[in-house]
């Protein structure tokens, strides 16, 4: 069965779509959605020689290898233009290095599919990247699943240069907008988490003044948001 996670993303890949899922591991996401009979085409993308064979495997063993294409492959490099791709999945990875995967291939993003990202930690990294890159926030989610808090983004291009504040840049606009359950519970956790560091910072023997001043910027954020 897939994750509650996945299944979310799942949602915002268009009907008929040609996707490719870069850091497919076993190709979960492409093979519940050929099922569903929801995809026209996908690549699953693996760098990594153990995740790229089970990713074959489980094509195979669902007998969807007419639909899903298995490639190992750094990043976007899985990708040409000739295969029409209009929707691009990047999932359970760091922001960063989903950011560093966009940018590595941006050639690859020519035709302007729609992206749907799911960093775990350093969501901020990808919005920012998303923004300097003509790609618009067009829905956003937050879930709790398994005591890990996951967010997802859904982004299209757009010739316009779109202008997010830094709150909404950390936050993210809809999340923000909504201010769900999940959403308070994963800031309070963070609240926390700089707690933790203002009292580490207490015992060093110098005062880092930059960085209590950047904790200090990040919790009036943070309390700005949750109230
Ligand atoms: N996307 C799946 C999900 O959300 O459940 C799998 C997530 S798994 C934690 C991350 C996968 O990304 C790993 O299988 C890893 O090998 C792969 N990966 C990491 N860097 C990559 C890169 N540059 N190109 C392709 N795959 C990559």
């Amino acid at each position: 069965k897939l994750s509650k996670r996945l299944e979310k993303v799942a949602t915002y890949v268009n009907k008929g779509a040609r996707m490719a899922d870069i850091g497919s591991d076993h190709a979960y996401l492409p093979v519940y959605l050929a099922k569903q009979q929801q995809i026209d085409f996908a690549i699953a993308g693996e760098v990594v020689k153990g995740p790229f064979l089970n990713a074959k495997q489980e094509v195979e063993k669902e007998g969807l290898a007419h639909v899903i294409d298995v490639r190992l492959a750094d990043g976007l490099k899985a990708v040409n233009l000739e295969d029409n791709i209009n929707v691009v999945t990047i999932c359970g990875m760091g922001g960063p290095l989903i950011r560093d995967i966009l940018n590595s291939g941006k050639e690859k993003l020519e035709n302007k599919p729609r992206l749907i990202l799911q960093p775990n930690v350093g969501e901020k990294d990808v919005r920012v990247w998303l923004q300097e890159n003509h790609y618009k926030i067009i829905d956003e989610d937050i879930l709790e699943e398994d005591k890990h808090i996951y967010e997802i983004m859904v982004a299209e291009y757009t010739s316009e240069q779109t202008n997010l504040s830094e709150a909404e840049l950390l936050f993210g606009k809809y999340l923000l907008e909504n201010k769900n359950d999940v959403f308070r519970k994963k800031w309070h956790k963070e609240l926390e988490k700089i707690n933790k560091v203002r009292v580490q910072l207490k015992q060093a023997k110098q005062v880092p003044e930059q960085k209590i001043a950047e904790l200090d910027n990040l919790q009036s954020l943070i309390e700005g948001a949750l109230n």
